[in-house]
């Protein structure tokens, strides 16, 4: 199974993604998470998209499209696995198609996560992750056990730079102009599902799980 997470920043996508990934044995592939590694790292891409991610801008889609391409091709995705912030414009979801099609594969399902505007840019500041296992957390409503350290592996807690209030602001700008549209990409398609992110964070996963299976057998 292939599915892709959609959503504005802030709406929950990586935690949605890790644990939908976890309980559906797929891999997960999240671009935000590659590009920190790769600026962490020093390396040539990490070096070539820090810029832009100082900025809260989008990277090169050709820069991204590679990126994708390489992990896809990893043997932990033969059987499926969950996007997380990828694609974000039509162009990527356009490439993303072409990638699987050369497969013989496609994307099943996309899920909307949808949270109010005003929601998320209370959620992205104060947010910590973990630097091991890339859990989110929020100081004031899911504060972990102990400060800066996650309660799953007890990696050190660290705040994104572009959280920052003016990084943030424009991340949204840049979602609503550039990655809204391929929710319509989607919806063409009838390939997309809208689940509410503003319940918590269980509700939501299982809000999704629901969603996935075939209508015969959905809750409700
Ligand atoms: P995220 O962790 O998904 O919020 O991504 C953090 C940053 O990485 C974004 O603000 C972009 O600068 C970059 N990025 C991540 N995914 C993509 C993508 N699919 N296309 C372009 N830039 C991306």
């Amino acid at each position: 199974m292939f599915l892709v997470l959609l959503g504005a920043p802030g709406a929950g996508k990586g935690t949605q993604a890790a644990m939908i990934s976890r309980k559906l044995g797929l891999a997960h592939i999240a671009s935000g998470d590659l590009f920190r590694q790769a600026v962490e790292k020093g390396t040539k891409l990490g070096q070539s998209v820090k810029a832009y991610m100082d900025k809260g801008a989008l990277v090169p889609d050709e820069v991204t499209i590679q990126l994708i391409s390489e992990r896809l091709n990893e043997p932990d995705c033969k059987t499926g696995c969950v996007f997380d912030g990828f694609p974000r414009t039509i162009e990527q979801a356009k490439a993303l198609d072409k990638m699987l099609t050369s497969r013989k594969e496609a994307i099943d399902k996309a899920v909307y996560i949808e949270v109010p505007e005003e929601e998320l840019l209370k959620r992205l500041s104060g947010r910590w992750i973990c630097r091991q296992c890339q859990v989110p957390y929020h100081e004031l409503t899911s504060p972990p056990k102990v400060p800066r350290k996650c309660d799953r592996c007890g990696g050190e807690l660290y705040q994104r730079s572009d959280d920052a209030v003016e990084t943030v602001k424009e991340r949204l700008k840049v979602y609503f102009a550039q990655t809204a549209p391929v929710l319509d990409y989607y919806k063409t398609m009838d390939k997309l599902i809208a689940v509410n992110g503003k319940l918590g964070i269980e509700d939501v996963a299982e809000a999704i799980i629901d969603v996935l299976k075939p209508k015969s057998v959905r809750a409700g």
